[in-house]
């Protein structure tokens, strides 16, 4: 814990309280009173009141660049099938 503004302690972002950690999704610091443990993909996570509001028990953003790094490869696949077609398909 190295914050440098509060004296050693971190303080949560919504009450002010000591910080028992940060929050999964936006990094705050969050106290035990201001989070919830939520189920994301590969366990546990705490993320604070703010963030389970928006969006709900899902940590969506590392889900989604994961989905891309999987369609990248898939979509220059797709890309070389058309090219051989269009060569070979006359
Ligand atoms: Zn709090
Ligand atoms: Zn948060």
């Amino acid at each position: 814990m190295t914050s440098g503004d509060g004296g050693g302690f971190e303080h949560c972002a919504i009450c002010h309280a000591t910080a028992a950690g940060p929050c999964a999704r936006c990094k705050k610091p969050t106290c035990g009173d201001c989070c919830v443990l939520t189920e994301g993909g590969a366990g546990q996570w705490a993320i604070c009141l703010n963030c389970n509001k928006r969006g709900g028990a899902n940590i969506n953003p590392a889900w989604l660049s994961f989905g891309m790094w999987l369609m990248l490869p898939l979509l220059a696949i797709l890309g070389a099938i058309l090219l051989l077609a269009m060569v070979f398909g006359k």
